[in-house]
């Protein structure tokens, strides 16, 4: 098992003729904690996969190191890594067995047939693939063989360090949630490293413990699921993170205040430090509600939800979006709505004012 740390990593690919150097990856500087479950979670083209596969050593960054409990493996070949990598579409040979399947990374190590026969057990059991294990890999579904890849991925004892590259792409949705679960309780049997990239942040959220949000080639915050929720470090966290996302308005700081068009906005965080001028105000829907003591608003539309409502409003020129529960009444006539001085943030050039 191991820690991971990256110093100074950059990547750009080779530009084509005449082209400028486009990083990939920006400046990079993270420790991942030993036995930690993490996810990589960004849009796609934000350098996930480039930075996993700096980690497997698929790929030599440009600039910095990658350090595995303080050895440098930064130019290590992928097999002295230790390293198990699920990919996105599973990786199976039709012709063989389930078992042979599960059994192909131990053979190649030469480990002995006993101990391969003990393990490929293990892991089946964990993945409900024993039932399966003498049957031909070719016939099975997708999500069938996208277990088997799993199981490859764990079944080695010498791994450091297991990643997953969007492996639930294939998936059924409603299995998905069964194999989230599943890989999450396997983290806590086994404590190895483990690394989730996705796009999704339902995904993300379940996995880890803690998760790394990437935007445009650079890590914008790593924090648990709470924390990205209750105070997003950078506005793209805000609204990657929720649904809907975190409201981002145009405000302005002076004399210690922080108005919204003219509107004073109560903050329980005390701004007097911050040089005055223009400010984003991010609140959460979650943290608005509608209350006669604050600013008008025009509704323009509820969407009820079931269990909750989403209710749309302007002001100015700003949609504002605002989740109402389900037993809670929306005001038809003149809606005001005040934002929870505690919950509401303040940023500058999309970074959180502290
Ligand atoms: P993600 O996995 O988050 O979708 P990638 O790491 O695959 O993102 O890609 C990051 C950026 O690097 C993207 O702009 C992508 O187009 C570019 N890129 C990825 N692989 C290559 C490559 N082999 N050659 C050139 N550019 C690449
Ligand atoms: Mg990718």
């Amino acid at each position: 098992m191991a820690k991971i740390e990256f110093k100074n990593i950059r990547h750009a690919y080779p530009a084509p003729p005449g082209q400028p150097t486009v990083y990939a990856l920006e400046e990079i500087n993270q420790i991942w904690e030993d036995g930690g479950a993490y996810a990589l979670l960004g849009p796609s083209g934000c350098g996930k996969t480039t930075l996993l596969n700096i980690i497997s050593g698929l790929l030599i960054p440009s600039e910095g190191s990658v350090y595995f409990d303080g050895k440098d493996m930064t130019s290590l070949p992928t097999t002295e890594r230790h390293i198990a990598q699920v990919f996105q579409f599973p990786v199976v040979y039709d012709t063989m067995s389930v078992y042979d399947n599960l059994a192909f990374p131990l053979r190649n190590r030469n480990v002995p047939e006993n101990k391969i026969k003990e393990r490929v057990h293990a892991i089946a059991e964990m993945l409900e693939l024993t039932d399966s294990l003498k049957n031909r890999a070719s016939g099975l579904t997708a999500d069938g063989k996208q277990k088997i890849s799993l199981g490859r991925g764990l079944v080695r004892e010498d791994v450091k360090v297991i990643m997953f590259d969007e492996p639930l792409t294939v998936i059924d949705p409603h299995l998905k949630w069964l194999l989230r679960s599943k890989l999450k309780e396997l983290h806590q049997q086994l404590r190895v490293t483990m690394i989730y990239v996705t796009h999704d942040q339902t995904e993300a959220l379940t996995f880890a413990d803690q998760v790394v949000v990437m935007y445009e080639g650079k890590v914008v915050q790593v924090g648990t699921p709470v924390d990205l929720f209750m105070s997003p470090q950078h506005t793209f966290v805000g609204n990657f993170i929720g649904s809907p996302g975190m409201n981002v308005l145009p405000g302005e700081i002076k004399n210690g205040q922080v108005s919204y068009h003219s509107h004073v906005i109560e903050l329980t965080q005390n701004y007097d430090k911050i040089p005055e001028g223009k400010t984003e105000i991010g609140v959460r829907p979650e943290f608005i509600r509608f209350d006669s003591s604050g600013f008008p608003v025009n509704l323009e539309r509820v969407e009820d939800l079931g269990r909750y409502q989403i209710a749309t409003v302007k002001h100015a020129e700003d949609m504002i979006k605002i989740l109402v529960p389900e037993e809670q009444e929306i005001p038809s006539e003149n809606p005001r709505i005040v934002f929870d001085p505690e919950k509401t943030h303040l940023y500058r050039n999309n970074w959180m004012v502290e």
